[in-house]
């Protein structure tokens, strides 16, 4: 048997145990008997030292050129291209998702990390014109000193690479608090930036509790801002947190997605973005589709037709290449789904597929849970108002498209919102109305190619925006400079 293997903290250019030497296991969800990896549980005392190591290589890092930074960014890219299937296994073995998503996922941290690198040569000012003929007016930016980067367990190399390369390009020294649930596969993305010769303590790791670590972060006084992922919970207090001491913050949060699905609407395309933006990575997407809004013209046919493919979805180990449905991510996760699919049928929904444990012996041991899909589900039940975050299709019937419309903006969130129809006018009336950031017509609800900005409204954001040029906004701070000779 294979010696279980610890993993460190990243901190000054090294890697470093814990001060206390407490640890905990990472579990892989398809066998909760296969433990991936030993992780530390680090205290405030680590954390402290990677804020200091981080505050004392923020003045030489900012006085690089973007190009210079870039350069880094560039080689860490290459690092993750060489390891593109270790570090999508890894995934795979922490968090469920099948081998061709974790693989997708490594490789769109590639192409951030470039993409970033590429912006340390683009403008990051404007000169405007003053009343004064003599006058120059431009602006700059600047870094905001140290970023705290908090990231969820459900795209851990993606969503912290959109935090770290931008964080990075614009001129700050970042602590990282990963999730403890995939802790082990963000220490190979973190092995990639060391192999791309990061000088010591610009990027540090600090793996913990987030208690602990996390919301050690948020009240630290050296951390200048602040970029969060998780839950809405979790995000309030981290807001709260960094707004009581001043300091720049940006939550992205959960979201209860709606598709529409009109009456002109292709319903195999429909029928195909509903199982994909509901059931991939096990539903476990702030983007993952989750209410299913039909007008009632098209109800039976479409419903038919969606049961028909869910029952076709293969759910097995992730690594296996007929998987098409991994496990849910970790017992919490499932735990919560299997309350959520009693909830629906206690509030009086009708499940029609899936929503239990499937019968193969195989699967025994992990967290499984079949696809499930609600229907006779109104909006004001739970099932309709909060993120489940698994594999739960609510299916609900609207008259017309206002109301369905109406129905989709029924809800505190306002992320990722998708419409199938064939007519523009429809489609235009919807992205006037749809209260969501990302509004996506005949494709189903999801995020967006790097180079655009992600984010939500409602309770799904503090209203930032990442991704793209928009992460400028977050990671830096406007100067105005006027000048007179
Ligand atoms: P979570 O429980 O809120 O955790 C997110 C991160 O915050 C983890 O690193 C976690 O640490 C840490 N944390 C926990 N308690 C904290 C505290 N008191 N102070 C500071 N940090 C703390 O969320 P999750 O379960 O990992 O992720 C799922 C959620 O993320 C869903 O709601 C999903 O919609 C949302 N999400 C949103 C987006 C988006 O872009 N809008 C993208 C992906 C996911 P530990 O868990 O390691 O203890």
């Amino acid at each position: 048997m294979e010696a279980l293997q610890n993993y460190s903290n990243y901190i000054g250019g090294a890697w470093l145990p814990p001060q206390r030497g407490e640890s905990t296991t990472s579990v892989n969800p398809a066998d909760r008997n296969e433990v991936v990896g030993c992780v530390p549980l680090s205290t405030r005392e680590d954390l402290e030292m990677a804020v200091s190591a981080a505050n004392a290589e923020r003045g030489s890092w900012r006085k690089l050129s973007g190009a210079q930074r870039g350069a880094f960014l560039y080689k860490a890219a290459d690092a993750l291209e060489r390891r593109l299937e270790e570090i999508g296994r890894m995934m795979t073995r922490e968090m469920g998702k099948t081998l061709a998503e974790a693989k997708g996922e490594a490789a769109r941290g590639a192409a951030i990390l470039r993409y970033y690198a590429g912006e340390g040569m683009r403008k990051i000012g404007d000169v405007i014109p003053a009343s004064d003929a003599d006058a120059f007016m431009f602006t700059t930016r600047v870094p905001l000193g140290v970023v705290g980067a908090i990231t969820p367990w459900n795209f851990p190399v993606a969503i912290p690479i959109w935090k770290i390369a931008p964080a990075l390009i614009y001129g700050n020294a970042v602590v990282w608090k990963p999730a403890l649930e995939t802790a082990v596969t963000s220490v190979l993305v973190m092995e990639c930036f060391h192999e791309a010769g990061l000088p010591k303590g610009v990027l540090n790791m600090v793996i913990g509790e987030g208690k602990e670590i996390g919301q050690g972060i948020a009240e630290h006084p050296d951390v200048h801002g602040i970029t969060f992922t998780g839950s809405n919970a979790v995000g309030k207090s981290v807001g709260q947190a960094a707004f009581t001491r001043g300091a720049k913050y940006q939550l992205e949060m959960g979201g209860k997605n709606p598709i529409i699905v009109a009456a002109d609407a292709d319903l195999d395309l429909a029928v195909e973005a509903t199982i994909s933006g509901g059931f991939k990575s096990t539903g476990q997407k702030c983007t993952a589709t989750s209410r299913v809004i039909v007008v009632q013209d098209v109800y039976d046919a479409f419903r038919n037709k969606l049961i028909e493919k869910t029952a076709s979805i293969r759910v097995g180990n992730g690594l296996s290449e007929s998987t098409w449905l991994g496990p849910c991510a970790n017992e919490k996760q499932y735990e919560t789904v299997l309350a959520y699919i009693r909830t629906g049928k206690e509030e009086g929904a009708k499940l029609l597929i899936g929503g239990s444990r499937p019968e193969e012996e195989e699967l025994r041991n992990g967290y499984y849970v079949t696809p499930a899909v609600f229907e006779d589900v109104h909006s004001h039940m739970a099932i309709a108002q909060e993120e489940i975050f698994g594999p739960v299709l609510s299916l609900m019937k609207a008259a017309d498209l206002a109301a369905a419309i109406e129905l989709a903006n029924d809800v505190p969130f306002g992320l990722s919102a998708s419409l199938y129809t064939k007519d523009i006018a429809t489609a235009l009336a919807f992205v006037q109305e749809m209260e969501a950031g990302l509004v996506r017509i005949n494709a189903e609800t999801a995020g967006v190619e790097l180079q655009a900005p992600f984010g939500g409204m409602k309770g799904s954001s503090s209203h930032s925006r990442e991704q793209g040029q928009a992460a400028i906004e977050f990671f830096t701070s406007v100067k105005t400079v006027f000048m007179k000779p």
